[in-house]
């Protein structure tokens, strides 16, 4: 049987560590390990320290984890005369009694790889604006865990912890991770037993193609037709002069390098794609007209050629 694991040296904390340090450590460790940063060699890390997160985060959990501990390093420690490290190292289903079942599944995870699932993988959605795409955010998500009865493992039908059901549901809460690029549909894994899905909101002023984020920018004539510069508004970051060329036509599509969204797991950054919308200025004066008569008494080309649309 595999070594027992200890939660708290898998979360980097003191066995006396607060809830609010255990909660930063775990939140630390999982962007580290996130598969999506640390690719499969993070996955069964990423995997323990979600495990260890699930047990110390919970005060009732964590409670019984020590207890169990405790019980379990003293019986070690009066037959082998030490104590739980070495423990770790002489594990066997036998020396555990009545609490053999509860820490082989804290300890192994073994239901997961060994037992078939009888429960339902619950699916929640979440929405996500693209500012978070862009930046990553993280979920905090309440799911309905049920887990073996650990008082009586089903066996005691008088049990007062699940009333003989042998299982008991816990809220429990988990905060999940968003990488920064997610795509749309995304399904993430919570604890072993929940998925996440990533829903993203549509955006007022983009549209996003791939890891591109695309929107109209909307230009005055004179500017178009001398060249100048306009106030932007970027998806993340402040507001931004873009240069806009001399004779810039309706249509044409300005490029600004890296203001789009991050490649997921990457530091690559896509483009902000912006097409340009020619408007008049508002209001349009008589002044206005004249000066336009003025231009058209330049140039008798009026159009009227037909092209495919885009
Ligand atoms: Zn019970």
């Amino acid at each position: 049987m595999a070594a027992p694991k200890d939660y708290y040296k898998t979360l980097e904390v003191d066995e006396k560590a607060n809830a609010q340090t255990i909660k930063q450590a775990y939140r630390r460790l999982a962007r580290k390990y996130h598969p999506d940063v640390s690719g499969k060699a993070g996955e069964d890390k990423f995997k323990e320290i979600n495990e260890a997160y699930e047990v110390l985060s919970d005060p009732a959990r964590r409670a019984e984890y020590d207890r169990l501990r405790r019980t379990y390093a003293e019986r070690q420690s009066r037959r082998h005369g030490t104590g739980f490290e070495r423990v770790a190292h002489e594990w066997s289903t036998d020396d555990l009694g009545s609490f053999g079942s509860f820490f082989e599944d804290l300890f192994t995870g073994a239901r997961d790889s060994t037992r078939p699932s009888t429960r339902s993988m619950p699916e929640e959605s979440v929405r996500i604006t693209l500012e978070q795409v862009a930046q990553g955010t993280t979920v905090a998500l309440t799911v309905n865990d049920v887990r073996e009865c650990v008082v009586c493992h089903g066996h005691d039908p008088d049990c007062p912890r699940c009333g003989g059901l042998g299982q008991v549901a816990e809220p429990k809460r988990f905060d999940v991770v968003v990488p920064p690029g997610i795509e749309d549909g995304a399904v993430l894994k919570v604890g072993d037993h929940a998925r996440l899905k990533i829903e993203v909101a549509p955006h007022p002023r983009f549209h996003r193609q791939k890891d591109n984020v695309v929107g109209r920018l909307m230009v005055s004539v004179p500017v178009a037709a001398v060249g100048g510069e306009v106030p932007v508004k970027p998806l993340i970051g402040d507001e931004m002069m873009v240069k806009i060329p001399r004779h810039t036509n309706h249509g044409r599509m300005l490029r600004l390098k890296g203001l789009g969204l991050p490649h997921r797991g990457t530091s690559v950054r896509g483009d902000m794609l912006l097409e340009v919308n020619l408007r008049f200025p508002e209001p349009f004066t008589p002044e206005d007209d004249a000066l336009y008569q003025q231009l058209l008494g330049h140039h008798q080309e009026a159009g009227g050629e037909i092209r495919a649309p885009r």
